[in-house]
């Protein structure tokens, strides 16, 4: 015989996302889903004067093109496909 107890777990949820660099808030489409943005989590490595430490953030779409315009060598840009709607629609 087993005897269960319930128990509450703590969860995290995420209400609100704000961009780090200019602050404004990242939106909820109309299906709930945060706008797209860039959400960074990097941990640095040995060497680094962050050694251990994670940084975390994100950048809205406008930010990150501003960022973008000052990358000496600009970021390499890949198109969606799409070969699986394709193969099913011919
Ligand atoms: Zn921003």
């Amino acid at each position: 015989m087993k005897i269960f107890s319930e128990k509450t777990v703590a969860q995290e949820s995420l209400d609100e996302v704000h961009c780090n660099l200019c602050g404004h808030p990242v939106n909820k489409n109309v299906f709930g889903y945060f706008e797209d943005h860039i959400s960074v989590n990097k941990t640095w490595g040995y060497g680094t004067p962050a050694d251990g430490e994670t940084h975390s953030f994100d950048l809205c779409f406008d930010c990150y093109s501003e960022l973008k315009d000052k990358f000496v060598i600009p970021p390499r840009v890949l198109a969606e496909t799409y070969e699986y709607e394709m193969e099913v629609a011919q």
